[in-house]
């Protein structure tokens, strides 16, 4: 655990394993092509840190998206397509006409600001129209939708890229054959009413990676947008490990400050704790303590999970990560490090700390 190195390491610290990353995005890719999918890479829960999309690259990534027009600026250079996934702001309209190809629309008056900017700009910026089938967060109901793409093949700044769901997020509703069914429905259904090409039919994000594991895309659906699953090895509408994925591209890593014997129950008047919450212990007498260089100020602790055997986070505050390191299988000491698998919600939240160190290796 002590490693030779460890002086000239910083830590809180979030390791991201370069050669499972390049794997596990590699055979993603390879899913999306046996089912003739494209597939845009997204990049938001990251903030499009730069060796990260290196080696997405390296293993082969030509296609990014991100939700936040910050972190698409920042993937400029690498790849052939950026994607706007978040309905844009009318305010950031210029911004994202100027550094995307794409975005997912669900508003007539966003489209119409982007075709404004993007004529001003002398360019044309290709729109997806979001349709919502059931998750509820964006999206034309289905009934508007046909008669929304006239009114967007009118808007002279734009071209109709083509139609895409999201599910999973809101409502946590999987995609399936009956709503990406739908979804392809209203694909053929602009196509003939308008005599167009319609180039992308988008079903979703890591919600549909067990349709791609099974062979099962419904025909027509030709275009995901994927995240999560690429990154933890795992398809995100029942939670299974996608087979031979990594499942522990990143680790966060504390260095312990303290370790001491001391109660497991506080002592004196109990008021509330650094949060306004009145905690509750159980006395299991004398236990080993450890304090962790790591807090709330870091990332999410409620999805962070140590990897030593027998260690257990009994509480936390801004700074401090504290763990019953009675029963870990190593005696833990001061200056030791200290890792943790973690899930989407902490590793974003790492990433996006200015405290955590982040090491690609
Ligand atoms: C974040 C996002 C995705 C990617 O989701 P994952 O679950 O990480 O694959 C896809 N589409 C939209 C619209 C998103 O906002």
């Amino acid at each position: 655990m002590t490693g030779v190195g460890r002086h000239f390491m910083k830590y809180p610290q979030l390791q991201i394993d370069r050669q499972k990353l390049i794997y596990n995005t590699r055979r993603i890719l390879e899913l999306c092509e046996e089912s003739h999918v494209m597939c845009h890479l997204v990049t938001k829960s990251f903030r499009a840190h730069r060796p990260v999309v290196d080696a997405m690259v390296e293993a082969g990534a030509q296609f990014f998206a991100d939700s936040r027009i910050e972190n698409i600026e920042r993937l400029k250079g690498y790849g052939a397509s950026h994607m706007m996934l978040r309905t844009p702001m009318i305010s950031e309209a210029a911004d994202v006409v100027r550094h995307c190809d794409l975005s997912l629309n669900s508003e007539y008056e966003v489209l119409c600001a982007l075709s404004d900017a993007a004529l001003t700009a002398g360019s044309r910026h290709g729109v997806i129209l979001m349709v919502e089938l059931g998750d509820l967060r964006e999206g034309f109901m289905p009934d508007e939708i046909v008669k929304m793409a006239g009114e967007t093949l009118k808007l002279r700044g734009l071209f109709l890229a083509g139609i895409g769901a999201n599910f999973n997020c809101y409502g946590g509703v999987i995609g399936n054959d009956e709503n990406l069914g739908q979804l392809v429905e209203i694909a053929e259904k602009i196509k003939e009413t308008y005599d167009v090409h319609l180039p992308i039919v988008s079903g979703g994000n890591s919600g549909l990676v067990y349709l791609l594991e099974q062979g099962k895309m419904p025909e027509g659906i030709n275009h995901v947008r994927l995240g999560e699953s690429l990154l933890f090895g795992r398809e995100t509408s029942y939670r299974k490990r996608i087979a031979d994925l990594y499942t522990d591209v990143f680790t966060l890593k504390a260095e312990v400050i303290e370790c001491k014997h001391k109660p497991s129950m506080p002592y004196g008047e109990i008021g509330t704790n650094a949060f306004g919450e009145v905690p509750e212990f159980e006395d299991v007498g004398v236990i080993k303590r450890a304090i962790l260089a790591l807090g709330r100020l870091d990332t999410d602790l409620n999805s962070i999970t140590p990897r030593m055997s027998g260690a257990k986070i009994i509480g936390a505050s801004s700074d401090h990560v504290i763990l019953d390191a009675t029963k870990t299988v190593t005696d833990l000491k001061v200056g030791d490090i200290v890792e943790f698998d973690v899930e989407y919600g902490s590793m974003c939240l790492a990433m996006i700390s200015p405290y955590v160190h982040k090491r690609v290796v």
